[in-house]
């Protein structure tokens, strides 16, 4: 077990989030490992911790005044042992290729517990559209699909949207596709309703995490109604997962972005989160404005020199980081736990440090890691290229449906294959261990390819 970390950690050095993914999916399944011989002698951790393919790429492009900036491309396609590639794609400064190795791998588990045939894949650049004028971001994208296009297709590799990525960004993206391939088909995931999109796909990561959180409550006779929540971030998944515990009883107080957060006690209703999704959506703007328009709340501006982030030393019962990687730390699980927070739920993807995590199950409160918790939205994505396959669209209440018995699945089999390895209700052991299975097992099938 150690030996494949070092291999790594020399291998890939300075891909510091792509180890903290793989080091905490290989200590789960240590017991399968154990197990199953047969899959230490077929080398399956050295080839699951491999991509499949590594494609990078030059994205150049001119802003509106005429300058020439290079940002660089990626796509990770990862494992196609259950299905074509399959996640999104992530547009933030913050991209490297050890962020998108990290998701990439992520994804594979997730998909694989969707109960769909997807495989993994992640994707994106360094690009920032924060600031942009749409001009800036088409150009972009169509530079970005220009090399990307001879990579991916609807039987090989399907992109989707992930931060920095909406239906905006989609559908440039999906009309340089169109142009250079002289086809339309559903190459990705995400697109808008008119032209091959999934009712319920903008809703599906939110929804997804809410309706599992409520499984995990269930199963301590709970429910969402009349529990205070905290949620990071405000982009599509936070939306989401507010708009699912508003109509579950649920009070949401707080919200954030990269320059702050805000703290409403009196809770986010529908109508204070109909004007975030303007906010964000339309007027791409700061979470800040929020006070301007409700003065009874609360901004603080983000701190980099604090050890610890004020949004999670609200009191609230539960907590869903919906913002991104690593933002909730050991101090933030102490502040959470010593508030006590009695469920984490993950909408973003690995939000808690391994610290966090070893925290919040120490003190047994119900944790769930994103793989499991956020897998709605590719779920849903699933459901689009099934859609896509038939040409035929599927009601809103059909695809919310399977939306909540694909969720209900997942949370089922977390608990089954955390119980049969001995480690009753630890839905992060659960969930590693039921797509690493799922996983391994077609690849070993298929030889060695
Ligand atoms: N980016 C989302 C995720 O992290 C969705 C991917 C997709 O729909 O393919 O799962």
């Amino acid at each position: 077990m150690k030996d494949i970390l070092d291999v790594i950690r020399g291998r890939d050095a300075g891909e510091i989030e792509f180890h903290q993914a793989v080091q905490e999916v290989v200590e789960s399944v240590k017991p399968v490992l154990d197990r199953n011989p047969e899959f230490r002698q077929t080398a399956v951790l050295e080839r699951i911790t491999e991509p499949e393919r590594v494609i990078m790429f030059r994205v150049p492009w001119m802003d509106d005044q005429g300058n020439v900036w290079v940002n660089r491309g990626f796509r990770i396609e990862m494992n196609s042992a259950i299905g074509p590639y399959k996640g999104g794609l992530r547009f933030h400064p913050s991209v490297t290729l050890s962020i998108l190795k990290f998701l990439a791998f992520e994804q594979t588990f997730k998909n694989a517990l969707t109960t769909l045939s997807m495989g993994g894949g992640k994707g994106g650049s360094d690009f920032d559209p924060k600031g942009k004028s749409d001009n800036e971001v088409m150009r972009f994208c169509q530079s970005f699909m220009a090399e990307l296009f001879r990579h991916i297709g609807p039987n090989t590799d399907i992109p989707a949207g992930d931060i920095g990525v909406g239906a905006r960004e989609i559908g440039f993206l999906f009309g340089m596709y169109k142009k250079l391939r002289n086809e339309f088909t559903g190459v990705l995931t995400g697109k808008s309703l008119g032209w091959g999109g999934s009712l319920v796909r903008p809703e599906a990561t939110g929804y997804g995490c809410v309706y599992f959180a409520q499984e995990m409550l269930a199963s301590r006779s709970e429910t969402l109604e009349g529990k205070t929540c905290l949620v990071s971030g405000s982009g599509n998944v936070a939306q989401y997962t507010v708009e699912k515990i508003i109509e579950l009883g649920g009070k949401v107080v707080t919200l954030s972005d990269s320059s702050g957060y805000i703290y409403d006690e009196e809770g986010i209703d529908k109508g204070k989160l109909d004007f975030v999704k303007r906010l964000k959506n339309v007027r791409r703007g700061r979470i800040q404005e929020y006070v301007d328009k409700y003065s009874e709340t609360v901004y603080t501006e983000a701190d980099s020199t604090l050890d610890h982030n004020p949004l999670w030393d609200h009191w609230a019962h539960c907590a869903f980081p919906c913002a991104t990687q690593n933002e909730i730390n050991e101090n933030d699980a102490y502040h959470l736990i010593n508030q006590g927070i009695k469920l984490v739920c993950e909408g973003a993807n690995m939000p808690c440090t391994p610290g966090a995590v070893d925290i919040f199950q120490d003190k047994k409160i119900l944790y769930a890691p994103g793989k499991a918790a956020n897998a709605g939205g590719v779920a849903v994505s699933g459901l689009e290229m099934a859609q896509n396959s038939m040409r035929l669209n599927w009601t809103r209440q059909e695809v919310d449906d399977r939306l909540q018995v694909i969720m209900k699945s997942i949370h089922q089999t977390c608990l089954d294959a955390a119980a049969e390895y001995g480690v009753p209700g630890d839905y992060l052991a659960g969930a590693n261990i039921a797509g690493f299975v799922k996983v391994v097992n077609a690849m070993l099938d298929q030889g060695l390819v």
